[in-house]
């Protein structure tokens, strides 16, 4: 196998952040890893879809947990694996351990991921992954419900984006049957087996995954970037701005505005219509 060695893809550089210097969370140290060739290429194509889509364009810095490690009986010895951990923006970080507040980008930026990799490992599949996705291309990208990371995938969009009441539990029957159904006709899609418009639901799930995360960037999202700065301060300084914040934050008034704002099934309408 062809190899080559890289810090950079599509302009974007790969940091190692899985130090005691660089921890986990943060934009860590540029690091060249080892790459097959042709896993590389498939990186490459990827990333240009996932970020010609998203909202925030394509990230300054990508941590990755690794590409080329020395690990028995793993794709990652064959430099045909990837851990992807966070991705960082000017004004904006996205980690995989925080799945369950960022699902929208998180599930947007995997739709993407999935359409290349047919392995991709992810925070619902099991503890090991809550902190990056493993992607590698030891199968295709086809759906098969035997899969069952494919089938927590599907399950995770029905239930975090399409707000369709399915037990995330990788099992298919006919609840994330019914579930799929309901979803595929409101997006134009065949109904039945997922995987006669596998493709066509992943690119259109990213794309609304992605709308959703932008309408959401709203009010409710800037105001704790705001407590999260304020989180930084010193001492003496946090607490006086924090108290000050908080009587904005849980004033009548602000608190009805706010919930007015969180409409999720009008978010989620507008975004199937600005997609299909
Ligand atoms: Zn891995």
């Amino acid at each position: 196998m062809a190899f080559t060695r890289k810090d950079r893809i599509n302009g974007i550089d790969l940091h190692y952040a899985r130090t005691l210097a660089h921890p986990y969370g943060t934009r860590g140290k540029k690091t060249k890893f080892s790459f097959e060739k042709n896993f590389c290429k498939s990186l490459e194509k990827c990333f240009k879809e996932m970020f010609s889509h998203c909202p925030l364009g394509k990230p300054e810095v990508i941590t990755t947990a690794g590409v080329f490690v020395n690990r028995a009986g793993s794709q990652h010895r064959h430099g045909t694996a990837f851990d992807f951990d966070g991705a960082f923006w000017g004004d904006y970080t996205m980690m995989t351990s925080n799945f369950m507040i960022d699902f929208e980008l998180y599930l947007g930026m995997e739709s993407f991921l999935r359409r290349h990799f047919g392995i991709v490992l992810n925070y619902v599949y099991n503890d090991q992954h809550k902190d990056h996705w493993h992607i590698d291309n030891s199968v295709g990208v086809a759906f098969s419900k035997n899969s069952r990371s494919k089938m927590l995938y599907l399950q995770a969009t029905l239930s975090y984006l399409y707000q369709e009441e399915v037990v995330v539990d990788g099992l298919y029957g006919p609840q994330t049957q019914g579930a799929f159904n309901r979803v595929a006709n409101k997006l134009g899609l065949r109904t039945g087996n997922p995987a006669n418009s596998w493709m066509d639901y992943l690119e259109l799930t990213g794309k609304i995954a992605f709308r959703l995360f932008e309408t959401n960037k709203a009010p409710v999202r800037l105001l704790n970037n705001v407590y999260e700065l304020i989180g930084d301060l010193p001492m003496e300084r946090r607490v006086a701005l924090a108290e000050a914040l908080n009587s904005f934050r849980y004033h009548p008034v602000t608190d009805s505005w706010l919930a007015s704002l969180e409409d999720n099934e009008d978010r989620l309408k507008a975004a199937i219509a600005a997609v299909v």
